[in-house]
């Protein structure tokens, strides 16, 4: 499994295009917002003959969504994420202005969910779908056992967790839910998060003041 990352938007939000020697790909989190974003992120689909089967979220804050709608014109390939945070899709018009950033998003609607278990499959790869909602109520993170790889969205970041501030964050259930079910993945895991550098279990459970 090879993991391309891109940083897209002024929220500076991680995207990434993960792919393998079938060719075919995913894009986790479609952060791109400007025409040149969307442009980087096709080339490189595009350079590499990669064939995109599945646009996933971890959840759907409007940093982590604004090419969405950008992949589903192109590419014909809609969103999945989990249900819980389908309500954000519907305030997605008033989300941006509440962070300064002044831009209208094109809403896209999901083509289905996701939930605990699930197992997303492309080319030779899987990525299983864990549960740890309180930077969002839908929030998931998606986990390679074979590559060692867990995407986490906003839910951990290197020493730091998700805010829990925002419409119905739950600090106690992010730091039970990062304890219960991401600190028992092995220490050597690299842990992609959806904003700044990547990560490793055996990091956070040492140095996260959080956990
Ligand atoms: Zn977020
Ligand atoms: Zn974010």
């Amino acid at each position: 499994m090879q993991i391309k990352t891109f940083t897209f938007n002024p929220i500076q939000e991680n995207t990434y295009v993960v792919y393998d020697e079938t060719k075919e790909c995913i894009i986790i989190d479609a952060g791109c917002m400007f025409p040149k974003e969307e442009m980087l992120l096709i080339d490189f689909i595009e350079d590499n003959d990669l064939e995109l089967k599945r646009v996933i979220n971890t959840h759907l804050h409007f940093d982590h969504v604004f090419g969405n709608a950008f992949l589903a014109d192109r590419y014909g390939v809609l969103p999945e994420a989990h249900k819980a945070d389908e309500f954000l899709i519907q305030a997605m018009e008033n989300q941006p202005k509440s962070f300064g950033v002044p831009v209208d998003i094109k809403v896209q609607h999901l083509k289905g969910y996701l939930n605990e278990g699930d197992t997303i499959r492309f080319g030779n790869s899987e990525l299983k779908v864990i549960n740890t909602p309180g930077h969002s109520p839908g929030g998931i993170c998606f986990y390679s056992e074979k590559d060692n790889a867990l995407f986490v969205g906003d839910s951990l970041f290197r020493e730091s967790i998700g805010r829990t501030d925002l419409i119905q964050g739950d600090f106690e259930a992010l730091v039970g839910g990062i304890s219960k079910k991401l600190l028992i993945l092995p220490d050597d895991t690299i842990v992609y998060p959806g904003h700044g550098d990547t990560t490793t279990i055996g990091h956070e459970k040492k140095f996260n003041p959080y956990l």
